[in-house]
């Protein structure tokens, strides 16, 4: 059930006169692209507001321009009359930076997110709806329904938000609403997805062949596909945990119902990204914790072997719970 509605996000932004911008840990272009595309949106539109944008983006989507702020470097004054938004994300666990909302920096809190969690923060304001196919759809809708100017640059980053958590439109949140939108993004200015479709196609040749390699190797298990990233397989594909953590090599592959890249971290925990064609898996996902997530693409921490063991157990139940319903 959605909790308020892009009002509540839009009085929020107008009301105050500085606003600083968070993303999620393991950024990805959904948080980012809503984070910038804000920042534009909202610079545009009220050139008299002063927005920071705080985070890193690891080396993620290096065709856009990632310049953060540095929240060390920001003069005291802006504090007053502030907005800390967080855009894709909820607890704290989960917001890059998070210390600095925690310190209670900020005069209030939005959040906008199509997460359906109940967060550790007390927001003052959210906007929160699990029935968009990604934030950035929430940032465009906003912009849409408050008649705002959408510059080319802002365009692109909203655009780059809905492609990549929309899996390019094809996943099951993506509805009319998704298309209006984009029209919107197209209006009065340059904007062309292909100049963002085109960098985001190009693959590169070590991840290709970690792909296949993946392909070639994963395991199934009564309709539940899985893949262990361990070190060493990094170490011979000379990837790094981020480039070698891509879950979505293993979808929908043959009857599955539910895929799972387990990928060893350097702190020597192992990330599970779990995902399904139907069935809901963030509750699993939120006993391995940290975990949780959407109903149908969530994540999950492991320890040991054991853990994956017990998790690949807890979805197998799942999947036989629903083929006896
Ligand atoms: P990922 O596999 O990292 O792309 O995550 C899929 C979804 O689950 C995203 O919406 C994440 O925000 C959420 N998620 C991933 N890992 C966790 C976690 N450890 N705790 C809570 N939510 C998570």
């Amino acid at each position: 059930m959605a909790k308020n509605n892009w009002e509540i996000a839009l009085k929020a932004i107008e009301m105050h006169e500085n606003i600083f911008i968070f993303h999620h840990i393991r950024p990805d272009g959904d948080c980012l692209g809503s984070q910038f595309g804000l920042r534009e949106l909202i610079r545009t539109n009220y050139p008299e507001k002063n927005v920071f944008v705080l985070g890193d983006a690891v080396g993620n989507f290096p065709f856009f321009t990632w310049d953060f702020d540095t929240f060390e470097k920001i003069d005291k004054k802006y504090f007053k009359n502030s907005l800390g938004v967080v855009v894709d994300a909820n607890s704290s666990n989960r917001i890059q930076f998070a210390k600095y909302i925690t310190d209670k920096n900020f005069t209030h809190m939005l959040r906008i997110d199509h997460h359906p969690v109940d967060p550790d923060i007390n927001y003052d304001y959210t906007w929160e709806d699990a029935n968009y196919a990604a934030a950035g759809e929430q940032i465009a809708y906003i912009a849409m329904k408050a008649k705002w100017k959408v510059t080319t640059k802002a365009a692109k980053y909203v655009y780059l938000a809905i492609n990549t958590d929309s899996g390019r439109f094809q996943f099951e949140y993506v509805q009319k609403r998704t298309f209006e939108v984009m029209a919107y993004l197209h209006k009065d200015n340059d904007f062309k997805v292909w100049d963002v479709n085109f960098p985001l196609s190009i693959r590169e040749p070590k991840k290709v062949k970690f792909n296949a390699y993946v392909l070639l190797n994963y395991k199934e298990d009564n309709k539940v596909i899985y893949f262990h990233v361990t070190k060493k397989l990094q170490k011979k594909f000379k990837l790094s945990t981020n480039e070698s953590s891509d879950v979505g090599i293993l979808a929908n592959i043959g009857n599955c119902k539910i895929w799972v890249m387990f990928i060893d971290q350097p702190d020597g925990s192992i990330r599970a990204r779990v995902r399904s064609n139907g069935i809901w898996i963030n509750h699993i996902c939120e006993k391995y914790k940290p975990g949780g997530g959407h109903e149908v693409a969530s994540g999950a921490t492991c320890y040991n072997k054991n853990d994956m063991k017990n998790l690949l157990q807890d979805l197998k139940n799942e999947i036989l719970k629903h083929e006896k319903s």
